[in-house]
């Protein structure tokens, strides 16, 4: 869950959110109750994960693995 920096205009007051990114974004502070929050960039909460570095492998056929007693794959 991404991590936002938010501070308040009215008190200035930062403090973090954690919610999804498709949460509305905070506007209330919880310091005091202002509508002043915006969001701000942080500089150093957020770890972005490079795209690149997903990957998952395919599980193994069920023949590899004996999963296949039912000779379903044709090769058994
Ligand atoms: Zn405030």
């Amino acid at each position: 869950m991404p991590l936002y920096d938010y501070k308040c205009d009215a008190c200035a007051t930062r403090f973090e959110v954690n919610h999804p990114m498709a949460a509305p974004p905070v506007r209330v502070c919880p310091e005091c109750g202002e509508h002043k929050v915006r969001k701000i960039l942080s500089t150093g909460g957020i770890q972005i994960r490079s795209s690149g570095s997903r990957q998952s492998a395919p599980p193994p056929p069920a023949c590899a693995t004996g999963g296949c007693a039912g000779g379903m794959c044709g090769m058994g």
